[in-house]
């Protein structure tokens, strides 16, 4: 292990929204936070100058026909390792203590057991992981002793409220994740029909890669969230609330069996829950301007509205159920978000493309890693089969 204050981080998906955030952390917070390996799945030129930038010795491409063109594109002695094989040596590299997984989807899950195994720390953005196999990966940590660290911003909100609290488990009442609503909040549910891939990339308040922005539009990702929460804090999905607020300025909250309530409040910039992710359990000054309470006009809370957008009552029904039907949540709604964004389904096909793959699953038990991959796969082709 190395020094317990500076950090040796290896970062899956480094050329992504989180991942470049990543960068910019590590930018700020040198003294805390030392890359040592980088990973993308096909962007050379990006992954290429970010090696450049960085000065790591580590890089990894999981499209391995794009080991060439990138070999030529990275400076000498950067060791270049290659597809899921790569992706696993990079998550075990020796020296390393964290890996932050931010890749999208769940092509990070067998790297991310692999770093467990190898007793990394794990940050994780990457929800989906946890969404499809949430069972193994903590109890994999916790029989390895390593620690899982939230980067999502909810999670992480989450994650600091309950930070030094001793309490545990049974002095929470409940988690409350908040969602901005996404842009069609306030829509009719008739026109939602005739939501187009532009309007749906249009997030109003956070700046994310593509599938994670059509998940807000949909209300997918805070559903995802719900059930990443089930497996983060070890709270029944019962105790798993979702409130509407608008403006992203609390990121979630806690409410204690006293009644009280603690909440985490930042601008909407994702550095924020990546350092303390990477800074835990410390609070460094970095380069974070706090919010100004004076150019904050106010704060608004709003019921969601389940009956016009039912990813919430889909993902509350998978975490109930639990077994693989959370992995054919995840996988369905993957596919129908490529579909959308292939223009092959409407933005209201989504959800009952998802709705229908789970309906039509035979839940099977998730303590088995083969379950999953067979429904992940199973939901996939299913999926696939109605939107040619
Ligand atoms: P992006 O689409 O911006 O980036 C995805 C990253 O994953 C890219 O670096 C991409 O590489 C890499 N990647 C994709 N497939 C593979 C693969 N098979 N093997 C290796 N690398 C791969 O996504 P985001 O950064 O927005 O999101 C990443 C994860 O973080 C998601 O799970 C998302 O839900 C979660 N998250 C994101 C937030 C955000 O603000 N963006 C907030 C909270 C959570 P390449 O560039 O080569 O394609």
């Amino acid at each position: 292990m190395g020094d317990a204050v500076r950090k040796k981080v290896v970062l899956l998906g480094s050329t992504g929204s989180i991942g470049c955030s990543t960068l910019e952390v590590a930018k700020q917070i040198p003294e805390r936070v030392e890359l040592v390996g980088l990973a993308a799945n096909a962007s050379v030129e990006k992954l290429a100058e970010q090696a450049r930038e960085t000065g790591v010795k580590h890089v990894a491409i999981a499209d391995a026909s794009k080991e060439a063109e990138l070999r030529a594109l990275l400076p000498e002695g950067v060791i270049l390792h290659v597809g899921n094989e790569g992706l696993i040596e990079l998550a075990t590299l020796a020296g390393a203590d964290v890996v932050l997984v931010a890749i999208v989807g769940t092509a990070g899950l067998e790297p991310a057991l692999a770093a467990i195994e190898a007793g990394k720390d794990l940050a994780v953005a990457s929800k989906e992981i946890l969404v499809m196999a949430g069972e193994i990966v903590t109890a994999a940590a916790e029989k390895r002793g390593v620690k899982i660290l939230p980067v999502d911003s909810e999670h992480n909100a989450i994650f600091q409220c309950l930070d030094g609290h001793r309490g545990g488990e049974k002095e929470v009442s409940r988690l409350i994740l908040t969602a901005s609503g996404g842009p069609f909040r306030t829509w009719p549910e008739e026109e939602l029909k005739a939501v187009t891939l532009e309007q749906a990339l249009k997030h109003p308040t956070w700046e994310m890669g593509r599938k994670i922005t059509i998940d807000s539009a949909t209300l997918f990702n805070k559903g995802l969230e719900m059930i990443e929460a089930r497996w983060l804090f070890g709270i029944g999905m019962e105790r798993i609330d979702v409130v509407v607020h608008p403006q992203s300025i609390i990121h979630s909250m806690v409410e204690f069996v006293d009644g009280s309530v603690l909440a985490q409040l930042s601008r909407t910039d994702m550095c924020f829950p990546i350092q303390y992710a990477l800074t835990w359990p410390d609070r460094v000054p970095g380069g974070l301007k706090p919010l100004d309470f004076g150019q904050l006009s106010k704060l608004d809370f709003e019921e969601p509205r389940d009956g016009v957008f039912p990813a919430l009552g889909l993902a509350r029904r998978a975490g109930l159920e639990g077994g693989t039907l959370p992995a054919v949540f995840n996988a369905a709604n993957e596919i129908a978000v490529d579909a959308f964004i292939d223009r092959k389904i409407g933005f209201t096909e989504i959800w009952g493309l998802v709705g229908e793959t789970m309906e039509a699953h035979e839940t099977l038990p998730a303590d088995k890693l083969e379950n999953l991959i067979e429904a992940d796969a199973w939901a996939r082709e299913r999926a696939l089969s109605v939107c040619v």
